[in-house]
């Protein structure tokens, strides 16, 4: 089988192409000046530390639902700007590299990264939620009084954080202080466009049994047009709650559509937020089955199918 034969892989080191950047999930590589391979590998993190080992087809998955979603979106908001570019491999890439990014690589445009995380909630939970206990804000902002754990907010709000190094935690923000950052001349428009593909994503999502109860963006600067483009991973699982709609109850918590299995594991063995830990096979697998079917849902086909096509 075609997906069967990617290879589990928590480490990709090319050589026929430069590292130029690796974060938790992803390596990026120079393709040319306006260019990047975007890798993601099979890294999968739970309570803010990476797995020692890897969750078969995860970079596969998480890859194939942003092209998904870049094309969706496309469609739904004509005048967005995304990085995407192709999923085809770039001709500069040596036979050796083609094989070990198989399935889990794209070529996206190289964009100068506005340094906040936009995030965007419908349904208040996470750290939303504890804030709002504590003083009956969310980021600062004032939202209905009466709200219970997991209730959808009346309209999706813009609640971004900063955008912390390795290793350090995004911390919640104002949209003001947002602007500071990203600068005024861009704020506004960043939030707009925030909120109008988490609404465009989470109406496509909830057609087919998902909730998208709140997600992060990440855009960046076309410096020649001045255009805001949607960059990174888009509504994954990763960057996202996905909610089973059938299971979806307000007042308690929802169990992510993930990461419960791996949540649920490192809870039992007291290994929460320990570096280092191996995951059990049957762990790593039945997580993996969770991100399939996630991919299943939200585009119609299997990820065999989606790779052959
Ligand atoms: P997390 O997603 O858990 O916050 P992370 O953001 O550190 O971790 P990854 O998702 O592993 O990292 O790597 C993706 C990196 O690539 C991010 O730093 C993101 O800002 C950057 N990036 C995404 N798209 C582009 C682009 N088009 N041009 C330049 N950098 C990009
Ligand atoms: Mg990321």
């Amino acid at each position: 089988q075609y997906s069967m034969s990617i290879p589990v892989v928590t480490n990709i080191e090319l050589s026929s192409l430069a590292k130029l950047a690796s974060g938790k999930v992803r390596d990026l590589y120079n393709v040319d000046d306006k260019t990047l391979l975007f890798v993601t590998t099979d890294r999968i993190s739970a309570y803010d530390v990476i797995m020692a080992n890897g969750v078969p087809l995860k970079g596969a998955v998480l890859t194939n639902i942003s092209a998904h979603w870049f094309k969706v979106l496309q469609e739904r908001i004509p005048d967005l700007k995304t990085h995407f570019i192709t999923l085809d491999p770039p001709a500069n890439l040596g036979d050796a590299d083609k094989e070990l990014v198989r399935g889990r690589s794209m070529q996206v445009r190289k964009l100068k990264v506005f340094p906040v995380e936009a995030i965007v909630r419908g349904y208040i939970t996470g750290s939303a939620w504890n804030e709002y206990k504590k003083s009956g804000t969310v980021h600062g902002l004032a939202v209905p009084a009466g709200l219970q754990q997991c209730s959808p907010f009346p309209e999706p709000i813009y609640t971004p954080s900063t955008k912390a190094e390795l290793g350090q935690h995004d911390e919640n923000i104002t949209p003001e202080q947002a602007a500071k950052i990203v600068g005024e001349k861009y704020a506004a428009r960043i939030e707009a466009l925030a909120l109008k593909v988490y609404k465009a994503g989470a109406a496509y999502a909830a057609e087919r049994g998902i909730i998208i109860a709140d997600t992060k963006f990440e855009f960046g600067l076309d410096e020649e047009t001045d255009e805001i483009v949607l960059i990174d991973e888009v509504l994954t699982p990763d960057s996202s709650r996905f909610w089973p709609a059938d299971e979806y109850e307000v007042g308690r918590d929802q169990d992510s559509f993930d990461k419960q299995f791996l949540r649920n594991w490192l809870t039992k063995e007291g290994l929460k937020g320990k570096d280092g830990v191996e995951m059990p096979a049957d762990i790593a697998q039945s997580t993996s089955e969770r991100y399939l079917d996630a991919f299943k849902r939200l585009t119609g086909k299997t990820l065999q199918e989606a790779l052959q096509g």
